[in-house]
């Protein structure tokens, strides 16, 4: 059985992803609406991630015999004021994120539940990665944000990005 508090900040965390699925469709849609169909793209799929991270969430629950509670989930609340500064938003987003994800950790700690610490690893190394690579689309759109035609091939080369499910398997 898992500790009660490990268990509610779990629970917690199924909402915040499907939170970050919307938000990243949000800032999909924002993207599509303003022609730059690539990053669209690219945070399309990026909320398809969060989808499966709120999936992973619930069958780690399941698998340990907790009932899952789904919460309403909220309005995405990011102003999208441009280009550049919804890249910004995501990679504030994707900080914060990894400050849940470390503090469900601490709580698993505190506990010795060594298990739900077992699970999380994948996610402290993918929260490292998804922080990089949302930098890197502000350091890339700092880069070549203004020049149109830059700006095109950064859209089109988002707009590659496929879609994988996660490499977690419970
Ligand atoms: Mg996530």
């Amino acid at each position: 059985m898992l500790d009660k508090k490990v268990v509610e900040l779990l629970n917690q965390q199924v909402n915040k992803e499907f939170y970050s699925a919307y938000l990243y469709l949000d800032f999909s849609n924002y993207y599509y609406d303003q022609g730059l169909d690539g990053f669209g793209n690219w945070y399309k799929i990026q909320a398809q991630e969060e989808r499966d991270h709120a999936m992973l969430f619930i069958e780690y629950l399941q698998k340990n015999g907790e009932r899952v509670s789904l919460e309403a989930i909220d309005r995405p609340s990011a102003a999208l004021t441009g280009a550049k500064a919804v890249l910004n938003e995501g990679l504030q987003h994707e900080r914060y994120v990894t400050g849940l994800i470390h503090a469900i950790y601490d709580a698993a700690h505190s506990v010795k539940d060594f298990r739900t610490m077992q699970f999380l690893d994948w996610f402290v190394k993918e929260q490292g990665e998804e922080e990089t690579n949302a930098e890197n689309l502000v350091k890339r759109f700092e880069l070549f944000g203004d020049d149109p035609k830059s700006l095109y091939m950064l859209d089109n080369e988002l707009g590659s990005r496929t879609y994988s499910a996660p490499s977690l398997v419970l």
